[in-house]
C-alpha cells in the first residue's frame, strides 16, 4: 500500500531515546495542525489517570522495558481512530518493535491508507545520555526542556503552557542505559524494516534543535529540498 498525498498524513518518527522525536514532532504538529501522539504521552496520562492499562504499563516502564505489544498497539490505533486524526497524525515513539510495525501497517491498509514518511533522528550514544540525563519535561503538555541545550524562559515552568517541569524517573542513568540498549536491540531493527519500503529517512539528530528541523521539513515534504531518502 502506497500512500496517496489526497488521504491522511501519517508521519512517523523513529529514533533512540532522548533523540529529539518529542522536540521535533510537536513543533511539526504545530506547523501541519496534525495531533501529535505520542505513545509514552499516553502510557504517562494513562498511569495519571490510574487506568488499569497504566497500571500494567507502569510496570514495564518504571524499569525502562518495553510495554507488551498487544497494549501498546491496541492503545495507539485506538487514538488513531479519533476524530482529530481525520487528517492524519505524527507518531512520536511508536512502533518500537516488528510486530508494532506490523500491525499499524495493516491496521493503516484495512482503511485504506499507509504510512507516508519515517524520519529516524540519528544521535550517538553519549549525547543521547547526556540529554536524557539533563532533560525537564512539562507535566501538563508534555513538552521537552534541557538544562543547557533548550533551557525553558522561566526555570521550572514550561514555556508552551506555564506546566511545571519535571524529571522523569525512567530518565535516571541506570534506566537510562536500560532503556538505551532496548532501543538498539528490539527498535533499532526497525530502521531496515522501513528501508525496505523505500520511506525511511535518516537525519543527523546531533545538530541544534532548529538546524534539525529544517531537514525534518524537508524530510516530510514541506521544505524546498525534499530528497533525502536514507
Ligand atoms: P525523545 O522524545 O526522542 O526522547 P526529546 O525531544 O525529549 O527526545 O529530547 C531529549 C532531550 O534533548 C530534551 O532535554 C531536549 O530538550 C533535548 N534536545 C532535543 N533536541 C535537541 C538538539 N537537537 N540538540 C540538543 N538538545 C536537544
Ligand atoms: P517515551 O516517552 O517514548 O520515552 O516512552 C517511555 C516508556 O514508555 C518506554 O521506555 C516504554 O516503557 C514505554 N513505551 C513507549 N512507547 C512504547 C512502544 N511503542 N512500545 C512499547 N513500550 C513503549
Amino acid at each position: 500500500m502506497v500512500a496517496h498525498a489526497d488521504q491522511p498524513l501519517y508521519l512517523l518518527f523513529l529514533g533512540a531515546p532522548g533523540a529529539g522525536k518529542g522536540t521535533q514532532t510537536a513543533m511539526l504538529s504545530s506547523a501541519l495542525d496534525i495531533p501529535r501522539i505520542s505513545s509514552g504521552d499516553l502510557f504517562r496520562e494513562h498511569i495519571r489517570n490510574q487506568t488499569d492499562l497504566g497500571r500494567e504499563a507502569k510496570l514495564y516502564i518504571d524499569k525502562g522495558e518495553l510495554v507488551p505489544d498487544a497494549v501498546t498497539v491496541g492503545m495507539v490505533m485506538r487514538r488513531l481512530g479519533e476524530a482529530d486524526c481525520a487528517r492524519g497524525a505524527i507518531l512520536d515513539g511508536f512502533p518500537r518493535t516488528i510486530p508494532q510495525a506490523e500491525a499499524l501497517e495493516a491496521g493503516l491498509a484495512a482503511r485504506g491508507q499507509a504510512i507516508r514518511t519515517v524520519i529516524d533522528l540519528v544521535v550517538d550514544h553519549d549525547i543521547l545520555v547526556e540529554r536524557l540525563s539533563g532533560r525537564w519535561m512539562c507535566r501538563s503538555c508534555g513538552a521537552s526542556y534541557h538544562l543547557a541545550f533548550h533551557p525553558p524562559a522561566v526555570a521550572g515552568r514550561c514555556d508552551v503552557c506555564g506546566g511545571e517541569l519535571y524529571q522523569r524517573e525512567d530518565d535516571s542513568p541506570a534506566t537510562v542505559t536500560h532503556r538505551l540498549e532496548v532501543y538498539y536491540r528490539q527498535t533499532a531493527p526497525l530502521q531496515e524494516f522501513y528501508r525496505g519500503r523505500g520511506i525511511l529517512h535518516q537525519i543527523d539528530g546531533e545538530q541544534p534543535i532548529e538546524a534539525v528541523y529544517e531537514v525534518v521539513l524537508n524530510a516530510a515534504g514541506m521544505g524546498e529540498d525534499a530528497d533525502s531518502t536514507g
